[in-house]
């Protein structure tokens, strides 16, 4: 076997003799893991034998390798779908190099919080993604995901897709299945069916179980069954990933739930959009980030996601009392149509309003707070009437020339669910030194989108699904400095990977998975807004998946080498 002059220059005789093996193991696909990383370490280039061509190299960038640590000269060669080598390897032959001058090389990006599964089928080069750097994607979560996870990994493969796919199995979709969408507890033996259902489903490649118990059907479940069905995981290697069941004025009793659910189960806790959602409680992310940290002290395995928006996204009918939805729309529109019945439900719309749309100080009797207040819910979709889409309650309210007040407010909104209003947007607290910016320092904040994908152009999304990532890099990175870019790219890389379990992705070293982008610092950017989020993300240069190419020079090339991943079990 020949080694290079500089490795035999700078490295004792068997770290020399071990890089050289692995060397030739990467290059002939071998999977030495775990081993290189280690010598890995002391930097010297790592240039494969000079007569073994690799397939690419990405030549002259900064490499920012996932782990938080600086950015530093090297290229990168790909052979298969590994990394081979990197450092400086001028002397490296290569069937294609791509020049990465004054770009930054780095690990794919890891979406731990998507809801492609609902679309990726048809969308399947998931093309908001790939433009955001986005190479695997995290799906299933809020509770909501294919039940059959065997089948639905199959059809991935069977016509391909953009980026890998890994699956949390949801709690809503697996009781929806066996109970419908009722507001009642499990029989035993419909716990049972659930609990023979998560497990088939981690069997078949899932990862964790998700929950949202915020709204129906898993606000209709106790923590009590939460644990039973989270025990089923443990076995596997799995993660709780939740929509807790407030984000508002209760957070604090859902962190607990979700630690106790944790703590109960046996397994890491993994808290989905962390966010407040309710303006009179803005700030609080103080004490829940400080409760995360006390259990992390305690020893407990607990991380967090976030979207980098000062606005949030969700059903309108989360402003009506889960009980009102009980049995659907169909039951929903039938407790209206009773006086006493709807009292009740007016009285519960009021009572969120006051909670989630009032900031502390403001009033629902003084009109400008009113005003204020009902321009935090924006409609986002509304199939029945699109030109209501855009538009918060307070611009309907006055071009329907009504007085803005909180009894209008909730008229309007039982009027909006009623005809099936889909989605809204509502305000989080954005101001420097709020809500979002604290959560997105916290050292156990990945990045998240929280989308999915669509047709392009139709419908109104929220603009996470097209500009997540790229927009930490702009807005919080290059114009805020919130964050270095180091540490960026390490809270979308190496910090999910590690909530996945992953050893050969999320970080870029020799032997790991190609899942690579190089970007321009300067230029990445996002461009999708609330009203017009249909726009890709620009300044991402090249993304390579499992060591192909699916964006090259700012191009979708049309590969689909993207892959279900399944958890790694030893
Ligand atoms: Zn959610």
């Amino acid at each position: 076997m020949r080694e290079t002059p500089v490795l035999r220059a700078t490295l004792t005789p068997s770290v020399t003799y071990r890089i050289a093996l692995l060397l030739t193991m990467a290059v002939s696909g071998g999977s030495p893991r775990g081993l290189l990383e280690e010598c890995h370490a002391g930097q010297p280039s790592q240039a494969p034998q000079a007569t073994a061509k690799v397939d690419l190299i990405l030549r002259g960038g900064t490499l920012i390798d996932g782990s938080g640590q600086k950015g530093r000269r090297a290229d990168v060669a790909i052979k298969g779908s590994r990394i081979v080598a990197l450092g400086d390897l001028r002397n490296t032959k290569a069937k294609r190099v791509i020049d990465a001058t004054g770009k930054i090389v780095c690990p794919g990006f890891i979406d731990l919080h998507s809801h492609a599964d609902r679309g990726i089928l048809s969308y399947r080069d998931a093309e908001n993604y790939i433009r955001q750097g986005v190479t695997t994607l995290v799906c299933g979560n809020c509770g909501s995901s294919p039940t059959d996870v065997a089948a639905f990994f199959k059809d991935l493969r069977s016509e391909g897709i953009g980026p890998n796919l890994a699956l949390l199995v949801g709690h809503g979709s697996i009781r929806q299945q066996v109970m419908g969408r009722i507001n009642a507890p499990p029989s035993p033996e419909q716990l049972l069916k659930m609990q023979q259902l998560v497990r088939q489903a981690m069997k078949d490649g899932a990862s964790g179980l998700s929950t949202s118990l915020r709204y129906g059907p898993g606000s209709y479940a106790t923590t009590e069954e939460i644990v039973a069905l989270a025990r089923e995981i443990k076995p596997f290697g799995g993660f709780y990933a939740t929509h807790m069941r407030d984000e508002g004025t209760r957070i604090l009793e859902a962190v607990e739930e979700s630690l106790q659910i944790g703590q109960q189960a046996g397994i890491p806790v993994h808290i989905s959009h962390h966010k407040i959602s309710s303006a009179s409680v803005f700030g609080l992310t103080r004490l829940t980030l400080a409760r995360i940290d006390k259990a992390r002290a305690a020893g407990r395995d607990v991380t967090l996601d976030q979207y980098p928006y000062g606005a949030g996204s969700g059903g309108m009918d989360l402003y009506v009392p889960q009980w009102s939805l009980s049995g659907g729309m169909d039951a929903f529109r039938e407790r209206l149509k009773q006086p006493k019945v709807r009292g009740q439900i007016e009285a519960g719309v009021k009572d969120l309003l006051l909670r989630k749309i009032y900031e502390a100080g403001q009033r629902s009797d003084n009109p400008a707070h009113t005003a204020a207040a009902l321009s935090r819910i924006r409609v986002a979709r509304a199939t029945h009437d699109e030109s209501l889409e855009g538009k918060t309650l307070t611009q309907i309210l006055r071009e329907r020339k009504q007085s803005v007040t909180l009894q209008k407010g909730c008229d309007l909104l039982i009027e909006l669910i009623s005809k099936g209003t889909g989605g809204i947007n509502h305000t989080l607290e954005e101001r420097p030194g709020g809500d979002v910016d604290r959560v997105m320092q916290h050292p156990q904040t990945c990045v998240a989108s929280d989308g999915s994908v669509f047709q392009f152009g139709t419908g109104n999304p929220h603009p996470r699904s097209y500009g997540c990532f790229t927009r930490v890099l702009s807005h919080y990175v290059r114009q805020r400095q919130l964050l270095s870019l180091e540490t960026a790219i390490q809270k979308m890389t190496q910090l999910p990977a590690k909530r996945m379990g992953w050893t050969d992705r999320g970080h870029l070293a020799v032997n790991a998975i190609a899942d690579i982008v190089v970007f321009d610092p300067k230029t990445v950017t996002d461009k999708a807004t609330f009203l017009k989020p249909h726009q890709y993300s620009t300044g991402i240069q090249d993304v390579l998946v499992n060591g192909r190419l699916v964006l090259q020079a700012g191009k979708m090339t049309g590969q689909r080498p993207g892959q279900p991943v399944a958890p790694a079990r030893d």
